[in-house]
C-alpha cells in the first residue's frame, strides 16, 4: 500500500534518516496511512454532501418564491374581485397583504349581502303590494268613472236616433266625441296597468275589418274638422271584408295613431292605408298604414315616443293634451301577437306609422251582418229580457234602448231580485250587472245555474279586468258587454243568442 503523501512530508520533516526506514515502523506507517487515505474519503464525501444540499435548498428556495408570488397575485386579484363587488368600502382593505384579510372581508362581505337581501326581500313585497294596491284602485276608479259614462252614452245613442233641431245635432257629435275620448282615457289607462302586469287576453270574433275602418274614419273626422284636416281612407281591392281577429285591441291600435295624427297634424292630409299583405292557409296578414302630413317627430325621439309617459313635443303637448300612453299601449299590444310597429318621419315633413297584424280566415257560413251593417228592419220584437242593474239611470237608459228595438224588459234591482224573478217567469236572455247590493252578478249566476242550465246571461259590467272576465267564464255566463256598451254590440250580443225566438 501506498502511504499517503502528507504523511510521507511529515515522517521526512519529523524523524532521522534511520528511523524512516526502519523496516519495524513501516507497517505503523501503513496503518497511520490507511486513516488518513480514509480521512480524505470522509471529507470529500462530506464536501459533496453539501455542495448536493446547497443546490436543492436554492431550487427549494426559488420554487417557495415563485408560490409566495402566486400566492400575492391570486391574493390581490381575490381582493380586486372583492372589493368591486362592494364599491363603497374602504381602502384598508386593500392594503393588506394576508389572506386572513380577505377572508374577514369577504366574511363582512357575506354578512352584508345578507342584509341587503333581506332589504331587497322587503321592497320586494312593498312594490308588490302597491301595485296590487294601484290595480285595485285603477280598477275601482275605472269602474266609478264607466258607470256614469255609460248612461252618457247611451243616452246619446238615444237622443241621436230621435229628431233633433240641427243645431242639436252638432251638439249631441260634440258630447258623443269628448265622451268617447274620456273613455278611450280611461280605457288606456287601465289597459295600461294590465298590459303591464301580463293579464291581458286576446277575444277573436268576426270583424267587418271595411265597417270597422268606416266607423273608426267617423268616430275621428270631428276632431279632424277642428283641426282642418281631411281624412282619408284607401282599402286594397284585395282586402277581405271579413276575418278573425280582436277587434276591440286593433281599434285601439288604430284610434290611436289617428287620433295622435289629427293632433299633431294642423291643415292637412291623414291617409289611412290597408293592403293584404301575405296569405297562408288559415290565415292572412293584413299591413295597416297611417300617414299624415303634420309636425313630424325628430330623428332622436323616433325610439323614445313608445316609452310610457313620454311625449316628443312638449308645445304642441301641452296645447293638445295626452297622456303619453297611447304609443306605449300600441307597441304593448302589438309586441304581445309577436309584432312590431315601425315610424319614417321627418320634422316638418309628417310621420308615417306601419304596423302588421295577423287575422284568421273567417269561414263563409258565418259571414253575416255585423256591428253597423244595416239593420234597420232588424228588432228584438218578442224577447223577454231580464235586465239585472242597480243604477237607476243606466236602468232607465238600457230600458229605453231595449224597449226601442221592441223587447220585452222586466228589471231586477240586484241578484237576489233577478233569481226571485227567474224562478216566476221564463227570460230569453238575461242581462246581468256584478257589483250590486245584496247579492253580485256572479253570485246570483251561479244560483240560477243551478236550477236553469241553458237561459243565455250577458255580463253587463263597467269593471273589465282580467280578473273580473275569468270569474265571469267560471260562474257560468255566456258572454261579457264592457259598459260603457255599443248600443250595436248589445244588439248583435242579444240576438245571437236568442236565435231562436226573433
Ligand atoms: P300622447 O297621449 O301624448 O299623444 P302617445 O304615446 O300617443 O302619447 O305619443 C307619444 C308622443 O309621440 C306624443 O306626445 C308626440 O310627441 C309623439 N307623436 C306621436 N304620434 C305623432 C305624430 N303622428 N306626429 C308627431 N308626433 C307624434
Amino acid at each position: 500500500m501506498d502511504i499517503h503523501p502528507t504523511l510521507i512530508a511529515q515522517i521526512k520533516k519529523h524523524l532521522s534518516e534511520f528511523a524512516q526506514h526502519d523496516p519495524g515502523a513501516l507497517a505503523l506507517w501503513q496503518s497511520i496511512s490507511h486513516h488518513y487515505y480514509s480521512m480524505e474519503r470522509d471529507k470529500r464525501l462530506t464536501e459533496h454532501a453539501f455542495e448536493v444540499s446547497e443546490k436543492e435548498y436554492q431550487e427549494l428556495l426559488n420554487d417557495l418564491r415563485r408560490e409566495n408570488d402566486l400566492k400575492q397575485q391570486s391574493i390581490s386579484k381575490i381582493k380586486a374581485v372583492t372589493l368591486a363587488l362592494d364599491a363603497n368600502s374602504s381602502t384598508e382593505h386593500r392594503e393588506g397583504e394576508d389572506l386572513l384579510d380577505v377572508i374577514q372581508f369577504l366574511e363582512r362581505q357575506i354578512v352584508k349581502t345578507k342584509i341587503l337581501e333581506e332589504e331587497l326581500l322587503q321592497a320586494k313585497e312593498i312594490a308588490e303590494s302597491s301595485s296590487k294596491a294601484k290595480s285595485n284602485f285603477l280598477s275601482v276608479m275605472s269602474h266609478e268613472i264607466r258607470t256614469p259614462l255609460n248612461a252618457i252614452i247611451g243616452f246619446i245613442h238615444l237622443m241621436s236616433t230621435e229628431p233633433s233641431l240641427p243645431t242639436q245635432e252638432d251638439y249631441i257629435k260634440a258630447i258623443n266625441i269628448s265622451s268617447q275620448n274620456l273613455l278611450n282615457l280611461v280605457n288606456d289607462i287601465l289597459d295600461f296597468s294590465e298590459i303591464e302586469e301580463g293579464k291581458i287576453e286576446f277575444l277573436y270574433s268576426k270583424i267587418n275589418i271595411r265597417t270597422l275602418i268606416h266607423e273608426i274614419k267617423l268616430a275621428n273626422t270631428f276632431r279632424a274638422n277642428e283641426r282642418e284636416n281631411r281624412i282619408t281612407v284607401m282599402l286594397d281591392e284585395e282586402l277581405p271584408t271579413y276575418v278573425l281577429g280582436d277587434e276591440v285591441r286593433l281599434s285601439q291600435i288604430l284610434n290611436n295613431l289617428i287620433s295622435n295624427a289629427i293632433k299633431f297634424t294642423h291643415r292637412g292630409h291623414i291617409r289611412i292605408e290597408i293592403h293584404k299583405f301575405a296569405e297562408g292557409e288559415n290565415h292572412q296578414q293584413i299591413q295597416f298604414v297611417v300617414k299624415d302630413t303634420g309636425v313630424g317627430i325628430a330623428p332622436e325621439s323616433k325610439t323614445l315616443i313608445f316609452e310610457r309617459f313620454t311625449q316628443a313635443n312638449s308645445e304642441i303637448d301641452r296645447q293638445y293634451g295626452g297622456s303619453g300612453l297611447g304609443l306605449s299601449i300600441v307597441k304593448k299590444l302589438l309586441e304581445l301577437q309577436g309584432k312590431d310597429i315601425s315610424v319614417e318621419s321627418e320634422p316638418d315633413k309628417g310621420s308615417t306609422f306601419t304596423f302588421y297584424m295577423d287575422f284568421g280566415k273567417c269561414p263563409e257560413e258565418e259571414i253575416t251582418l255585423s256591428p253597423n251593417e244595416d239593420r234597420s228592419s232588424q228588432h228584438l220584437a218578442g224577447v223577454k229580457i231580464l235586465l239585472v242593474e242597480d243604477v237607476y239611470i243606466n236602468s232607465v237608459m238600457a230600458k229605453t234602448m231595449l224597449k226601442n228595438w221592441k223587447a220585452e224588459v222586466d228589471l231586477a234591482e240586484n241578484g237576489q231580485i233577478a233569481i226571485e224573478m227567474c224562478l216566476q217567469k221564463n227570460y230569453d236572455v238575461i242581462l246581468m250587472d256584478l257589483q250590486m247590493p245584496v247579492m253580485d252578478g256572479i253570485t246570483a249566476t251561479t244560483k240560477i245555474r243551478e236550477f236553469d242550465p241553458h237561459i243565455p246571461i250577458i255580463a253587463l259590467t263597467a269593471s273589465s279586468s282580467y280578473e273580473t272576465q275569468n270569474d265571469i267564464k267560471a260562474c257560468g255566463m255566456d258572454d261579457f258587454i264592457a259598459k260603457p256598451f255599443n248600443p250595436y254590440v248589445l244588439f248583435e250580443t242579444i240576438k245571437k243568442r236568442v236565435m231562436r225566438v226573433v
